[in-house]
């Protein structure tokens, strides 16, 4: 008996038109919050990013300073310098110069290694 209350109150609800507009507009909300997020993940914040946000920004400049002396090594980015260049590469590059300025290491000493593991010291900042 009570089974066939709840059935005949869902087969009601079903032709309610009012429960179809509360439904509608939900299914619109749904939607526009998975276009929120659709969008937000356009715009996706590298890890590094991240973590740089963290970090001390005069470490990050200085981080800049050393890179700004290098072109990306990786060979698929037009020779962008490596403290703009975007792809892994140079993200690992930089990430070794923050370590290396962390580990308290002078930048003429990080520059020398840099260069000698990856390469890429722009000629007018070139070390002989
Ligand atoms: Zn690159």
């Amino acid at each position: 008996m009570l089974r066939k209350v709840t059935f005949q109150n869902k087969a009601n609800a079903r032709r309610h038109p009012a429960l179809l507009v509360v439904i509608f507009i939900g299914g619109i909300m749904l939607f526009a919050y998975a276009m929120h997020l659709f969008q937000q993940g356009l715009q996706p914040q590298s890890a590094e990013q991240v973590a740089a946000n963290k970090l001390d920004p005069s470490l990050e400049a200085a981080v800049s300073a050393i890179a700004a002396k290098f072109i990306c090594a990786c060979g698929n980015c037009g020779d962008k310098s490596l403290d703009v260049c975007t792809c892994p590469n140079a993200s690992k590059e930089r990430e070794m110069i923050r370590h290396s300025l962390k580990a308290g290491q002078r930048p003429e000493q990080i520059i020398a290694t840099i260069n000698d593991l990856y390469g890429g010291l722009k000629s007018e900042f070139n070390i002989k």
